[in-house]
């Protein structure tokens, strides 16, 4: 069964599912929709078809005396629910951190889903309540700016409670909820209402929904999920959950009555960047186009099925209000791009506040996607010099701090970050330039498809809008960002290492790392030994890998424990034989090796403290990517735009160290998972998503709280010492802290210690000193090459004479001179075979100079010689037979091998080349 024969199915007991008391209360009529079989409630007795065909009848025209612009349209809803005893929650944060099949928040119900095992459960803070929910989508890019009423960043309004807990309510009170919001809140008349049956499908959940209606816009859906399981085994919920969803940008348009909803729902926005870039405007046209727009992009009873992309809209517009294409276009294509930058801007101002950064992987990648969108827009109408887009940013925040005081915070942030951004795009152009230059010349007559956008994209960087600019295309493909999107939507879940077999029986292991830290001895049941190589025990106070922290070793008896891991809620031990291997039900007793445990702990802990320091030292955007942690160093991976300098480094590093000075408790409690999240936001979540209901939360002082199930130091102090010891980029927006404590962080001081003492010794200076004396010594080396070269002039003369001597006489009339040298080095050799050149026109010089692992050839062909044969000839045969290559000119030529083994035959394949 599907989605349609499940509607089907509810629609044909409409008593049961969709009549709520409302509809009797007010006089609602259930009719099917002439055109589509749908079924919907209307007060209107004409009325025979549902809102999914109707014109926007309330464009210039809307159905209420009130006019509530974004804000104010919120804080009226705000105030009806408030004062019908729902708690207003503060929204989540956009990048949905707590589930990790998301990356981005998609719907207000998301907030309180949590995945446990398989399974989705909902988790409300309060009960009912409403939420703001800023939500993330991009899968629909085309349309934004261009529909009217297409968002890549929405408020959804959600009104969500338990029905089954104290304070929900069920499917009558929300409908009269929602009816007295629309008609009190909003002002709109009943008989403009309408309501349409529909059903929902969740992971894992599903229910009947009535969506509603005013005037052809869909305002909202009230969802009731009542059954568990899928459409063809399911039961009736416990808990059954009201999830109705409300476009917040709908609520303010109806009552507005603009030509688009973008022109009411960026406050000031779109209005500034009319006057800033001089826009004509023109508002019966923009009403008339942006009214049929929205009518026909969704016209379902078109015939072919297919919906109309807005690029064949326009030409059938244009010509129903008798104006070119041309005209038409030359209109409206400033406001597309007004629109589409405004609503770009916003979801970025909203992604990065809440700890997002555009780059080429995860979901950073439709954020860079959406920016450099924007730039190339800014770039192709010319107003990269009038709009910035960080100002952009600025005019969002300062009006929408009204209504989320918490952008405000995050304002430089946001600026750093599109600054930056913005400049690599412009870097970036040159690239782009040549990409299209070559793109221009090749001239291939057949016209770029989708997959060689996306192509020239993800290698290049270059963008269908910069192409377009270039007139190397006509238009953008109205599948181009979709596509895009798609490919980088889903998270790739990590992959489970081998199973163990033998243990889905066994009880979870009692942990005795959690109950007290400290332990390092204890005696435990043995449950089962698997292939004399796996002990699980009843209890045990081994740490097992996880959470990027290494795990203990140690004995049981006398056997070597040598790994442990957990396997759902069983540790198991791995051992090394030589040992006498326990008996099923035998007590044994384990010994944890106590200096490994200890210094692990203290570079976990320190990673804890490194993470927020370099939060505090460079951004908010800083999160734990991840980590590792072992006994001699740790590693930690953050997410950050560039390269650390050497300035940064040093602040974090001297940041963590003034934590570990203040000797601040680490306070580690269990939470309910939701009051966590409540407590002490979704920073928490630095390792990632826990997956059960009750969260660990380790908490330095305040300074930095985070669900951790690794070990830690009880204070501060007990680290010691941490020192970052590299620093580099290893992928787009992700910088590796790599770093040792404690004891490991005092040897590493010691070795650079006595490495800078070799170094002072070898240079016959002191630690203190050395810098001066390498520096001397550098100089000495300088004049000593310089007294050499010097030299070598003076005695140049005579050495070339007797090397001219020597030369043998070939019968080509080459003199040649060849010599394998493992002492002296290039400087002698050239000053030597050019002054012998010289001397003697005819003469060949071939040096082989021993260097390293592998020889050097050098040859110089005196003018004479070199009409015979080139010196560049020679240099690449002779390194070619030394498994290298070389090249050169006439006069001189080099190259080089690594065949030591062939010195000889080099040499006498160079005697017959010169023959
Ligand atoms: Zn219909
Ligand atoms: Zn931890």
């Amino acid at each position: 069964m599907g989605k349609k024969e499940l509607a089907a199915l509810f629609s044909s007991n409409p008593e049961r599912y969709y009549k709520v008391s409302l509809f009797d209360k007010m006089g609602f009529m259930r009719k099917k929709c002439s055109k589509c079989e749908k079924f919907f409630w209307t007060l209107d007795i004409a009325r025979d078809f549902c809102p999914d065909h109707e014109n926007y009848g309330f464009i210039g025209k809307p159905p209420t005396n009130k006019r509530l612009d974004y804000v104010n349209a919120w804080k009226e809803t705000e105030k009806f629910f408030r004062a019908n005893d729902h708690e207003v929650v503060r929204r989540y944060p956009v990048v949905c951190r707590w589930r990790e099949d998301l990356y981005f928040t998609i719907a207000s119900i998301v907030d309180f889903q949590r995945v446990v095992g398989n399974q989705v459960v909902f988790e409300l803070p309060a009960n009912p309540l409403v939420v703001p929910q800023m939500c993330l989508r991009f899968n629909d890019i085309e349309n934004v700016g261009l529909s009217g009423r297409h968002y890549t960043g929405f408020c959804m309004i959600g009104q969500t409670c338990n029905a089954d807990a104290p304070g929900g309510y069920w499917k009558d009170k929300c409908i009269d909820l929602d009816f007295g919001m629309l008609t009190k809140g909003l002002g709109i008349k009943a008989e403009d209402i309408t309501f349409v049956e529909d059903v929902w499908m969740g992971a894992g959940a599903f229910g009947y929904s009535l969506e509603y209606f005013a005037r052809g816009l869909e305002l909202g859906n009230a969802v009731f999920t009542e059954f568990e399981g899928n459409e063809n085994d399911y039961r009736v919920m416990p808990n059954k959950i009201i999830d109705m969803g409300a476009g917040l940008e709908r609520f303010s348009w109806i009552t507005m009555g603009t030509p688009t909803s973008y022109d009411c729902c960026f406050g000031p926005v779109v209005g500034k960047l009319v006057d800033m870039t001089g826009t004509d405007t023109d508002h019966e046209v923009l009403t008339k186009y942006f009214e049929s727009i929205s009518l026909k992009l969704d016209d379902k009873t078109g015939g072919s099925g297919s919906s109309n992309s807005i690029r064949d809209l326009k030409s059938l517009i244009a010509k129903e209000m008798k104006i070119s294409e041309e005209q038409l276009s030359a209109f409206v294509a400033p406001y597309e791009a007004i629109y589409t930058i405004s609503d770009h801007i916003r979801t970025l101002v909203f992604a990065i506040s809440d700890g997002a950064l555009p780059s080429n992987v995860g979901g950073g990648y439709n954020l860079r996607v959406i920016l450099r969108r924007a730039l190339s827009i800014l770039e192709r109408l010319g107003w990269k010099n009038i709009i910035r887009v960080e100002d952009m940013a600025e005019l969002h925040i300062d009006y929408l701090r009204r209504m989320y005081p918490e952008l405000e915070d995050h304002r430089e942030d946001v600026k750093t970050i599109l600054q930056l951004e913005a400049s690599r795009y412009s870097n970036s152009r040159e690239r782009m330039n040549s990409v299209a230059m070559s793109l221009k010349s090749s001239k291939k007559t057949k016209e770029l498809n989708v997959e060689d956008l996306i192509r020239l994209y993800e290698s290049d960087g270059v963008t269908p809008d910069f192409l377009m600019e270039q007139g190397i295309i006509q238009n953008v493909p109205s599948t181009f960002y979709t596509k895009l999107a798609e490919l980088h939507t889903s998270q790739v879940s990590s992959q489970a290492s081998k199973p163990i077999p033998g243990l889905v029986d066994l009880p979870s292991t009692k942990l005795l790392y959690y109950q007290d830290e400290s332990i390092r001895h204890f005696h435990a049941k043995v449950l089962k030994v698997v292939e004399d190589k796996y002990i699980i025990l009843d209890q045990t106070a081994f740490y097992p890998r996880g959470g990027g922290q290494e795990p203990d070793t140690g004995q049981i008896e006398d056997i070597k424990v040598v790994e442990v891991t957990k396997q759902a809620d069983v540790v198991v031990h791995k051992i090394e034989g030589g040992g006498r291997i326990p008996a099923k039900e035998q007590t044994v007793h384990g010994t944890v090796n106590a200096r490994r445990r200890d210094l692990i702990t203290k570079h976990h802990t320190a990673t804890h403290v490194l993470n927020s320091s370099s939060r505090n030292a460079l951004g908010s955007w800083v999160w734990q990517n991840s980590a590792f942690k072992e006994e001699g160093y740790g590693r930690l991976d953050i997410t950050h735009h560039s390269a650390l300098t050497r300035e940064e480094v040093k602040k974090i590093e001297r940041m963590a160290n003034w934590v570990i000075r203040e000797n601040h408790p680490v306070i580690i409690k269990t939470y309910d998972r939701g009051d966590a999240e409540q407590q002490f936001s979704f920073r928490i979540y630095q390792g990632g998503v826990v997956p059960t209901s009750n969260v660990r939360i380790v908490n330095i002082n305040g300074w930095d709280i985070e669900a951790c199930g690794g070990t830690h130091v009880k204070t501060t102090g007990e680290i010691g010492l941490v020192k970052i010891v590299k620093s580099e980029r290893i992928q787009d927006g992700v910088v590796r802290l790599e770093f040792v404590a404690g004891e490991a962080a005092v040897s590493y001081m010691q070795q650079l210690d006595s490495q800078l003492a070799s170094i002072a010794q070898t240079l016959g200076s002191s630690r203190e000193k050395v810098i001066q004396s390498f520096d001397k010594a550098m100089q000495d080396a300088e004049a000593a090459k310089k007294k050499l070269r010097a030299m070598l002039r003076v005695v140049s003369g005579p050495i070339a004479k007797s090397i001219s001597e020597q030369a043998k006489r070939l019968d080509s009339g080459i003199h040649l001179y060849t010599i394998y040298d493992e002492e002296l080095d290039d400087d002698y050799h050239i000053a030597i075979g050019e002054k012998a050149i010289e001397l003697d026109k005819h003469l060949v010089y071939l040096a082989l100079l021993s260097k390293g692992q592998g020889i050097r050839v050098i040859v110089f062909a005196g003018e004479a010689a070199c009409k015979k044969v080139k010196a560049s000839a020679i240099a690449k045969q002779v390194s070619g037979k030394l498994g290298g290559s070389g090249g050169g000119d006439n006069r001189f030529g080099q190259g080089g091998g690594k065949s030591k083994d062939r010195i000889k035959e080099a040499l006498l394949l160079a005697e017959e080349v010169a023959r």
